[in-house]
């Protein structure tokens, strides 16, 4: 492979197709570009749509992980609810009282 040369490759990913447009025979041109920028491109148009998308692919790993994520979270909220409230009245509560004495 000689380095020299850039190794040009088309992309036919949603957003190619769509900046390419078509060529006379109706079929999408693409984009072409260099292969070694291709794993960022794509990377990148992945992400986008996957953002674009999460809401089902999020629905069906919630499904997957449900009852131990559930629990988990129900969990942490429960844990973490009360606990900063109750832990840090209770903290003041007993500073004073631990002063007390010197009172
Ligand atoms: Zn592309």
């Amino acid at each position: 492979m000689p380095a020299s040369l850039p190794t040009l490759k088309r992309c036919f990913c949603e957003e190619c197709v769509e900046k390419g447009g078509t060529d006379s025979h109706g079929k999408a041109r693409g984009v072409l570009m260099e292969a070694r920028f291709m794993p960022a491109h794509m990377k990148r148009v992945h992400e986008e749509h996957a953002t674009q998308y999460s809401p089902p692919v999020q629905q069906s790993a919630v499904d997957a992980v449900d009852s131990v994520a559930g629990h988990l979270f129900a969990l942490t909220i429960t844990d973490d609810g009360p606990d900063p409230g109750h832990g840090s009245k209770q903290q003041h509560d007993k500073q004073p009282a631990q002063g007390n004495p010197f009172r």
